[in-house]
């Protein structure tokens, strides 16, 4: 059995008529880090709310180490969670904020509660701070406050809500590095929600992936980036490129090309081939050449459009390769971020590459025109 076994859990607010989670389940070690990423409105709160007792579900079950937390009061649940907002008590310096749990309940005192406190402070780097009142601290300052408020009763299980969305980009990062490194220095185990892409790959030992009350892919960050399991989860993760074909074997087949790719299953079967931008590598002498419709310059990188003989593609590639509207681009594809995955069912909207049917197509042709006449 898993430290943390989610089974089922299915939720609809009253009035709404529309499933808020559907069938949810997932599975955690001890020690582990999972994010739960996915957009705004898709669950995730939800999803935490009911893991703390906050809010109840309709159907399903959470058990805890081995422990039935649905009929237990939130108060009792080993379990506790981090906001957006610090909710920190005004009236009280950062030390008492910290110890204010082990302290009302009087789980520890004296010299054993002030070393407690003491260790939960070094740990979130704020004892030069214990004295200060929370409206002498920063936001950083205070969701550390918080987060060493949430340890010092040493869940079982840690929830974080988006805990860093309210700050800017800069402190998020160094935040997010820190707390991956205190959660593993404790052996936290931690649930911790987001809708960026960036901070869940950064914190995470494993991500789920939600999307309408769902969890789309379950699995090490990496995975994402290398073989998506869905159509869904590629195109939340970047992969701009979806093009209908066939596989046989080891063997795809699409319009822009054939790939043999020896990572896959081998099947026989319809599929959507995914390219990821960056698959393309410019190089002289590439197998494919590339018109090209439309140029971004992004800094270190640029991204194109481009025509390959009537399929046309999103590629990025790094700034040493500059190209302009009406340029040749030529080059070759890494099958590492290549990958089949079941054509999505007709409710997907589906984002294909265009394919030009008969000859050249008006737009590409306005983009001839445009060149020729320079
Ligand atoms: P997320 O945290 O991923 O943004 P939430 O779990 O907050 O998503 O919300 C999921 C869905 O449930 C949304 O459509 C939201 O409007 C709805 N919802 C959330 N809380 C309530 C509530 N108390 N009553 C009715 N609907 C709610
Ligand atoms: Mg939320």
């Amino acid at each position: 059995m898993s430290f943390l076994e989610i089974k089922n859990i299915e939720k609809t607010y009253d009035g709404s008529g529309i499933p808020c989670l559907e069938g949810l389940d997932l599975e955690m070690e001890k020690g582990e880090i999972m994010v739960i990423l996915g957009p705004s409105g898709c669950g995730k709160s939800t999803l935490l709310r009911i893991i703390a007792g906050l809010d109840s579900q309709d159907a399903g079950t959470v058990t805890l180490d081995g422990e039935r937390m649905d009929s237990m009061s939130p108060e009792k649940r080993p379990v506790s969670m981090v906001f957006q907002k610090a909710y920190l008590f005004p009236n009280m310096d950062v030390r008492r904020n910290v110890n204010y749990a082990p302290r009302i309940n009087g789980v520890l005192k004296g010299k054993e509660l002030d070393a407690e406190t003491d260790r939960m402070l070094d740990l979130v780097d704020l004892r030069y701070l214990a004295e200060r009142y929370p409206r002498q601290l920063s936001g950083g300052q205070e969701q550390r406050v918080s987060l060493a408020r949430a340890l010092i009763t040493r869940p079982k299980l840690l929830l974080l809500d988006e805990p860093f969305s309210a700050l800017d980009a800069e402190l998020r990062i160094s935040l997010r590095n820190n707390l991956r490194a205190i959660c593993k220095e404790i052996g936290q185990t931690v649930i911790f929600v987001t809708h960026d892409q960036q901070e869940a790959v950064a914190i995470a030992d494993r991500i789920a992936l939600m999307s309408n009350g769902r969890i789309l892919q379950c699995s090490e960050p990496n995975e994402f980036y290398h073989r998506p399991n869905s159509y869904e989860t590629a195109i939340f993760f970047g992969w701009k490129n979806a093009m209908p074909g066939t596989q046989r074997g080891r063997t795809v087949c699409t319009r822009l090309a054939e790939f043999d790719l020896d990572t896959i299953e081998p099947q026989d079967r319809d599929i959507m081939l995914m390219m990821h931008p960056q698959a393309a590598m410019c190089t002289p002498r590439g197998m494919f050449a590339g018109l090209v419709l439309e140029a971004s310059y992004l800094g270190t990188i640029s991204t194109y459009r481009v025509d390959c003989e009537g399929v046309i593609l999103n590629i990025q590639v790094s700034c040493r390769n500059m190209h302009a509207v009406g340029d040749i681009i030529r080059f070759n594809i890494d099958s590492s971020m290549v990958w089949p995955v079941d054509p999505p069912k007709e409710n997907v909207r589906v984002d294909k590459v265009e394919h030009r049917r008969n000859g050249v197509s008006a737009r590409i042709r306005s983009v001839i025109d445009k060149v020729r006449r320079r």
